[in-house]
């Protein structure tokens, strides 16, 4: 499939290496959160492989929920300007939450849901992403886990999407076709 698409460019993250990377960030949370059972929240739909592939690294009892959310602007630009299409669950007081992200690319996104979970009175809220794009950022991200840091293209696979495409791959590639 990646080899006769047009669209797709080149790998920028093998699977071998992805796998890799989200082993030790497994192994990371598994020893900072000791005795604690942390509640992920994957932010849908781009984090769903990697927050399923990440919470099978965790040695830990942890929990699972999810918010979907939606960013006004084109396809592969957002405005900063979002909206909860599908809010959590499970109540976030006194609670160790951890946003399992995709990608931050300007942090606007990030920026909102920090600012909204952290209304609900979390015992502790961290932002594990899988991709933060180089030096775009427009406000101050604060990320305690990373998986890589990528250049400037822009990136489908691995459960990131243009036209909800692509997420199947078991890469990271770079997406070269119209917008
Ligand atoms: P931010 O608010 O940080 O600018 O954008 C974050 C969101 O934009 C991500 O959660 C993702 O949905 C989308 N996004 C940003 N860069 C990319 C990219 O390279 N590929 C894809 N598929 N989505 C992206």
């Amino acid at each position: 499939m990646i080899g006769t698409d047009p669209n797709l460019g080149r790998e920028v993250v093998s699977a071998e290496v992805l796998r890799n990377r989200i082993a030790e960030l497994g192994a990371a949370i598994t020893s900072d959160y000791e005795g604690r059972a942390p509640l992920l929240v994957g932010v849908l739909k781009g984090a769903f492989m990697f927050m399923s592939d990440l919470s099978r690294a965790i040695n830990l009892p942890v929990e699972f929920d999810f918010m979907a959310v939606s960013s006004y602007g084109s396809a592969t630009r957002t405005s900063g300007v979002v909206r909860i299409i599908k809010d959590l669950d499970i109540d976030l007081t006194d609670r160790h939450v951890i946003v399992v992200e995709d990608i931050v690319d300007s942090g606007l996104t990030l920026n909102y849901l920090r600012r909204n979970l952290m209304a609900r009175g979390p015992a502790s809220l961290e932002v594990c992403a899988l991709l933060l794009r180089d030096g775009l950022q427009k406000t101050d991200t604060d990320l305690k886990y990373i998986g890589f840091t990528i250049p400037p293209a822009f990136v489908v696979g691995y459960g990131l999407d243009v036209g909800e495409r692509y997420r199947n791959l078991n890469a990271i590639v770079e997406y070269v076709g119209a917008e």
